[in-house]
């Protein structure tokens, strides 16, 4: 089975773990849909680029992954979705007591409720194909905790009981759903931890990489864009066809501990 002419809707594809998806499925000839809510003209030339670099179709369509409706005419506007990657995810750290109610319901929406509604939106055109792959990138906090993330910890624990779910709703179709549990990735979501980190510990900002952010991961390196987006083109093939409802961790050893 090839991949080639196939659709993927990659949420909060504009930029890291995302964008690094969508060239790797378009490399291999899949249409890709991108997403973002910022809907600026760097966005649109960015599917322009894509299409042109590997000859597939490709378009930006601009919805915002904390809004249930937003995330259903996602999937509308799509027309097709054969690869459903829910992607789309924001942090914040703040110890639980101080953690502002705003960003809690944020990163719950974006992280956790998106999946719902853009899953329950997708489903239906993968069964029309006959055909479906639902992937999840969660996190290594789907698995395990730290302090000071309530929110994250939370939505990515959620993400991998969603998968679970969904895997057991689609076990008898052609139809599979996982998630992906990196460890750390060095992107904006990461680099933007790293002073918030350094405030909470009181430390200095090297300091929070090497003793804090990646202590728990015991290869003492961060995960890269493009490895996480080989996984997904494994999961997308015909040998990952009975994995399904369950994670991969890509964390470095993280979770072995
Ligand atoms: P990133 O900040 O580079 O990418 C996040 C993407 O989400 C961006 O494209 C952004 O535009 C999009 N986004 C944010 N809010 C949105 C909204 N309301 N609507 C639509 N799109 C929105 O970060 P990343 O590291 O590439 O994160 C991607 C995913 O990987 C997230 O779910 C994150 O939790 C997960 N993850 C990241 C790491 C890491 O170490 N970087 C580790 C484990 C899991």
């Amino acid at each position: 089975m090839t991949l080639s002419g196939k659709t993927a809707v990659i949420t909060g594809s504009n930029s890291g773990i995302g964008l690094g998806i969508v060239h790797e499925l378009a490399k291999a000839g899949v249409n890709v849909v991108l997403n973002s809510f910022t809907n600026s003209e760097e966005d649109h030339a960015l599917a322009i680029e894509i299409a042109k670099e590997y000859g597939v179709k490709a378009k930006y369509v601009s919805a915002d992954m904390s809004k249930g409706n937003d995330c259903r005419r996602l999937i509308a506007d799509a027309g097709v979705c054969d690869i459903l990657i829910n992607n789309a995810g924001i942090q914040h750290i703040s110890p639980i007591q101080d953690f502002p109610v705003d960003k809690w319901d944020a990163i719950i929406a974006i992280n956790l409720s998106s999946v719902f509604h853009t899953t329950a939106a997708a489903l239906p055109l993968m069964r029309v194909a006959g055909w479906g792959r639902v992937i999840n990138i969660a996190s290594a906090h789907g698995l395990r905790a730290s302090p000071f993330k309530a929110a994250y910890v939370s939505a990515k624990h959620g993400v991998i009981g969603m998968t679970k779910v969904v895997g057991l709703e689609t076990a008898k179709e052609a139809i599979t759903a996982n998630a992906i549990c990196p460890g750390y990735v060095l992107t904006k979501l990461v680099e933007g931890q790293i002073p918030a980190t350094a405030k909470e510990y009181g430390i200095s900002e090297e300091e929070a990489i090497n003793t804090v952010i990646l202590a728990k991961q015991p290869s003492k390196e961060f995960v890269t864009v493009e490895q996480l987006a080989g996984i997904v083109t494994f999961l997308c093939s015909d040998s990952a066809a009975q994995i399904t409802g369950t994670s991969i961790n890509a964390d470095g050893g993280w979770t072995s501990q």
